[in-house]
């Protein structure tokens, strides 16, 4: 047996489509939001018609965000935890107790929106330091996840600098699979962005069809990211 947990950052429209998706086939997932791009109402995905300098595109697929409009519709029944209120990123331009307010803040609206307890964090751009982590575990985080990888996400060095098994659109996805499997690991745990399959139907099938076999393996059970710490 071997607990599959997944993750997905930044709170795109395109989690819309995800969310359906995972409640087709009753796949846990974990949400990691930025509040301060939540605004009242949903933003569509859209294809810029030319190059937009200054305007944040994933190679000019705009992914639009869910709004509060529809914020429990999409997430009610999954885990949402902090990305900090902007997405703030450690960095030398950083300063610590600023990163920390973006995150402890975050996680106070979502607690408070979902009226549960929302103790993980995904570190934006998967940046970290010691310092950030000691402040987050201090602040009552239970998990911090960064971007590295491990064949064995339990087998980790502080619970705040959380490796997965890789990233959903990986080519040796199921080979990490097997290996994990290999190596007696309790857990495989993948992370992605939704908008990452754009509106192309031939990715959102690839990944249909990875939660798809999850769910109907007998060996696999679906598990949350705050799982494997607890
Ligand atoms: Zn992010």
């Amino acid at each position: 047996m071997i607990k599959v947990a997944m993750c997905w950052d930044d709170g795109p429209s395109t989690d819309i489509r995800l969310t359906s998706i995972c409640r087709k086939y009753g796949a846990k997932a974990t949400f990691n939001l930025c509040p301060k791009w939540i605004s009242a109402k949903t933003t569509l995905p859209t294809w810029q018609s030319q190059p937009q300098v200054g305007v944040w595109s994933h190679k000019g697929f705009q992914c639009g965000r869910v709004g509060l409009d529809r914020l429990h519709e999409v997430y009610d029944g999954f885990e949402v935890a902090s990305h900090c209120m902007c997405h703030e990123t450690v960095g030398k331009n950083m300063p610590l107790d600023r990163f920390l307010k973006g995150a402890i803040d975050a996680r106070k609206f979502l607690e408070d929106e979902f009226q549960k307890p929302c103790r993980g964090f995904a570190w934006p751009c998967g940046q970290y330091d010691d310092h950030s982590a000691l402040g987050l575990q201090e602040a009552g985080f239970a998990y911090g996840r960064t971007t590295e990888q491990t064949v064995d996400p339990q087998r980790y060095v502080h619970p705040l600098i959380l490796k997965s098994n890789g990233h959903f659109q990986d080519g040796n996805f199921w080979e990490k699979f097997e290996a994990a499997k290999a190596n007696g690991s309790k857990f495989f745990y993948f992370w992605g962005h939704s908008y990452e399959m754009v509106d192309c139907e031939g990715l959102w099938n690839q990944l249909e069809e990875k939660i798809r076999l999850f769910s109907e393996d007998p060996d696999v059970s679906w598990a949350n990211v705050i799982d494997i710490v607890s």
